[in-house]
């Protein structure tokens, strides 16, 4: 028998290669295995993606696998699809798609290296030209691989050198093996051919013996010899050591040992698997007493026939804040536990869905396995190990968790399915939310899409019926919607001289400027009259207050006033943020810092000043404003380390914070009843910038601010500060209508072509060298224009990008739009095989984006 095996360490060009399956492997090895394989002088981990009896026409004798590297299968069926889909629609190599989907400690690779051999006499020493001695003693240092050796002359006389060396012993070739490839598995010692005619040296060895012959073919645990015989690892290895025995891992033994007290026996994936037959199908369900609302049942009642009939069915679950939309999930996972099935729950930011996780960890115990992007890769791989062994089974994670080794998916749950942090932003660019819904497909288990204000795209696939939208109108329990008022900051702002006391000193880095500076609109922070109002209001009645702002630092720039120059980053085309804390000044994208100058670099004059506001200057504006009020700040800055954020959240829980003002960190993941009042100081950040999204972004987040308000008994109440109190988006939010905005948001998405209604790309073109970064990408764009049919794409650039430079690279862009998704794809294959080649040559990067998000 033979496998199809892609290659999912760095092989060159090399993608899959066929390998015979060995006699010991034989009838073990099926698609999905993970594998070590030889490939040139190395062994590589590879995924077996075909089983096949027959050797196709012109491939030569292929070579054998050498280790399967866990007993069960790393992927399904649908999984292997998944991966095969995930290369297709975002455009890249199969073996890149394995690669960037196993994680890199899953990826064992060995490499030839050389090491100092026995060391050389005399008349050795003597005849060594000074290449060699050069080559011993860079070997002497650290073993070297034959290309490392090349280096240290030149490399045809280098491989001569090596050549020679070896010969003579002075130097000598060993594998070395990188990367664990197994969690906690059970070593496992065999006996090799030819060892019963080896004389075996001591004791110890031959007790050994006689029992891996008694255990033949099977081997016996090394915990187990070392149980009975003290000194059993060493004298092993002195076996393995001579070739007489060998030390193998096998993960079987723990995954039987976890199934097997229940019901030994039973087939793998059965509905009524051993882990399954313990779980009745009201077991979860019927522990804690839920009142559910009518609406609660009716969704579960249209989603629990597609979990028992195995069938793939995408819901939209569009439910207002607090609806209770959590308290869904549970009761449809339980019932795809109930069936023997397992469970997935995809969260935008594993650190700020504290409430899902706790609801899952708390209703399931240790049957959810929660997979965090702050573990480490060892604390990842046992977390998919567990997955696989079946021992959670409920995997809750970030986007990668979409590959989980899940491998009997009865349900995939996507929360807050309008998050942006859905898309992946390097390597291949994914959208997780869209891999799910495919998943769904290919493992025949429906798809929860869950949201407050679901994206436009999702929201679309309902209307078209290939979504089932399922609604939630109502809050759960009594709790009322908060009521919202608009402040329009251009009357506030005009007369009002922005309140006096609201200004904080300006913290400018110089001795404060001579004249009277009077606060323009760029100053001080817009707390306006009803707002502080509000929260005086709020405070003397005991309620907790959210202000919200979507900016961090204190000043938003340092602008000089005697020459006007703005500090900007070095790296990029972005000013930097000042933060009065460590008087430092940051670059939000390259994460450049450095203390903040005391002089104006341009004009070395004292002429610095802050300009504009962020969250560190919102709070200390509140401090003043509200002397008596507990003040708390939370954005990543504050909440950087880990438990940090959690700190803050007990406080307000425990109601020791008056006012928590924040980022859109506060958006998310909230669920306090104290807290009465919602502030947004700003609601027209999001809406100016340069995305056709950018309406859709400030309804959305002006939704889940508001959302946090009365989830209580007590009836909560929002302000939102704006200059544009009649766009549309903060109209909708305002009157709390997703509907009415969705259908205005459409029609304009229909008059320019944008998502859902066409299919979009975005070539990114990005270098060092800005002429040549422009050139690659009007060469991109007129092959585009060329080479595809015309009519069917638009094209808008080549353009810079709207932040034309981040890290010292370059970027510009060309946008793509068509109706035909094959269409697009075909332009973009064209265009990157004319254009790729000559990018590379030049140190430019090329990348397609498919279906981006960001537009910046
Ligand atoms: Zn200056
Ligand atoms: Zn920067």
């Amino acid at each position: 028998m033979y496998a199809r095996v892609v290659i999912v360490g760095q092989a060159g060009q090399i993608e899959q290669l066929t390998y015979v399956i060995p006699p010991a492997l034989a009838g073990r090895v099926t698609t999905g295995h993970r594998v070590l394989v030889p490939i040139r002088s190395r062994r590589m981990t590879g995924l077996v993606v075909d089983i096949c009896d027959k050797l196709e026409a012109g491939i030569a004798a292929p070579k054998a696998i050498l280790e399967l590297l866990e007993s069960r299968p790393l992927f399904d069926r649908a999984h292997l699809q998944l991966i095969e889909f995930l290369a297709t629609y975002y455009m890249v190599p199969i073996s890149e798609a394995y690669r960037s989907v196993i994680p890199a400690i899953a990826r064992v690779e060995s490499r030839r290296l050389f090491k100092p051999g026995r060391a050389p006499d005399a008349l050795a020493h003597a005849t060594l030209t000074p290449l060699e001695h050069s080559i011993l003693n860079s070997l002497a240092k650290r073993p070297l691989s034959a290309r490392q050796i090349r280096m240290l002359g030149d490399a045809q006389e280098a491989d001569t050198a090596l050549a020679r060396l070896c010969a003579d012993g002075l130097a000598e070739v060993f594998d070395a093996t990188r990367g664990r490839h197994r969690a906690a598995t059970a070593a496992i010692v065999r006996l090799r051919d030819g060892s019963l005619s080896a004389k075996m040296r001591g004791r110890v060895q031959r007790e050994i013996l006689a029992r891996l012959i008694a255990a033949e073919p099977h081997g016996l645990t090394l915990s187990k010899l070392e149980e009975d015989f003290p000194g059993a690892r060493a004298a092993v290895r002195a076996m393995a050591q001579r070739g007489l025995a060998e030390i193998i891992s096998d993960d079987s033994a723990a995954v039987i040992a976890d199934s097997a007290p229940a019901k030994p026996g039973m087939p793998d994936g059965d509905a009524t698997t051993a882990n399954g037959a313990q779980l009745p199908a009201d077991h979860f369900a019927s522990g804690p007493d839920f009142d559910l609302t009518w609406e609660q049942k009716a969704a579960i009642g249209e989603a629990a026939p597609a979990i028992r009939e195995r069938r793939s069915q995408a819901f939209l679950l569009w439910g207002v804040t607090a609806s209770g939309k959590t308290e869904i999930y549970l009761q449809l996972a339980a019932i795809a536990l109930a069936a023997g099935r397992q469970v997935l729950v995809l969260v935008p930011e594993i650190a700020l869905a504290d409430q899902v996780v706790k609801a899952f960890t708390m209703r399931f115990g240790r049957l959810a396995g929660v997979a965090h992007s702050a573990q480490n890769v060892s604390e990842r791989w046992s977390n998919w190990m567990d997955a696989l062994s079946g021992r959670s089974r409920i995997m809750i994670g970030p986007r990668s968790a979409v590959f989980a080794p899940l491998n009997d998916l009865g349900l995939i749950v996507v929360d807050e399915e309008h998050d942006t942090a859905y898309k992946q932003e390097e390597g291949i660019r994914y959208n997780a939310r869209d891999l799910a819904v495919v998943l769904g497909r290919f493992s025949n288990a429906p798809v929860v899409l869950g949201s407050a204000t679901p994206s436009a795209e999702s929201y679309a696939n309902a209307r078209r019926g290939r979504y089932r939208m399922i609604r939630l109108a109502n809050r759960a329990g009594t709790r009322e919607f908060a009521a919202v008022e608009v402040i329009d900051l251009r009357e506030h702002m005009k007369d009002d001289q922005p309140l006096k006391d609201a200004q904080i000193s300006a913290a400018s880095t110089a001795p404060p400027p001579s004249s009277a500076n009077p606060a323009s609109a760029d100053g001080a922070v817009p707390l306006t009259v009803p707002l502080i109002a509000a929260l005086r209001e709020n405070l003397a009645a005991g309620g907790q207050s959210v202000v919200f702002l979507n900016r961090r630092g204190y000043h938003n720039f340092l602008q000089c006033h005697l020459c006007g120059n703005v500090i900007a980053c070095p790296n990029c085309s972005v000013s930097l943020t000042f933060h009065l804390r460590d008087r430092t000044i940051r670059c939000h994208y390259c994460g450049a810092n450095s203390t903040a100058p005391e002089l104006c670099p341009a004009c070395r004059g004292y002429g610095l000043q802050g300009q504009g506001y962020g969250t560190e200057r919102l709070a200390d504006a509140l401090a003043e404003l509200l002397p008596a009020a507990r003040i708390e700040r939370m954005d990543s800055d504050t909440s950087g380390r880990r438990g940090a954020r959690a700190a803050i959240i007990e406080a307000l829980k425990r109601g020791e914070i008056d006012i928590l003002a924040g980022t859109q960190m506060i958006t998310k993941g909230f669920d306090f009843p104290g807290v009465t009042l919602v502030v947004v100081v700003m609601a027209d950040l999001a809406l100016n910038l340069p995305d056709f999204r950018s309406a859709e972004r400030t309804f959305q987040l002006l939704t889940q601010v508001a959302g946090r308000a009365g989830r209580g008994d007590r009836p909560g109440r929002v302000l939102i500060q704006t200059y544009a109190p009649h766009h549309y988006s903060i109209r909708a939010a305002r009157d709390q209508d997703y509907a009415r905005f969705m259908r205005r948001e459409l029609e304009l998405r229909r008059e320019m072509m944008y998502p859902p209604y066409a299919r979009l790309a975005m070539v990114r073109v990005e270098g060092e060298d800005a002429a040549r970064v422009a050139e690659i990408a009007s060469k991109a764009a007129s092959t585009l224009a060329h080479d595809a049919k015309p009519d069917g794409l638009r094209l808008l650039g080549p353009a810079p990008a709207p932040i034309e430079r981040i890290k010292r690279r370059y970027r510009w862009q060309v946008m793509v739009k068509s109706t035909e998704l094959k269409e697009l794809r075909n332009a973009l294959a064209v265009m990157r095989t004319a254009i790729a080649p000559i990018a590379e040559r030049t140190a430019v990067r090329l990348t397609i984006d498919i279906d981006p998000i960001n537009m910046l």
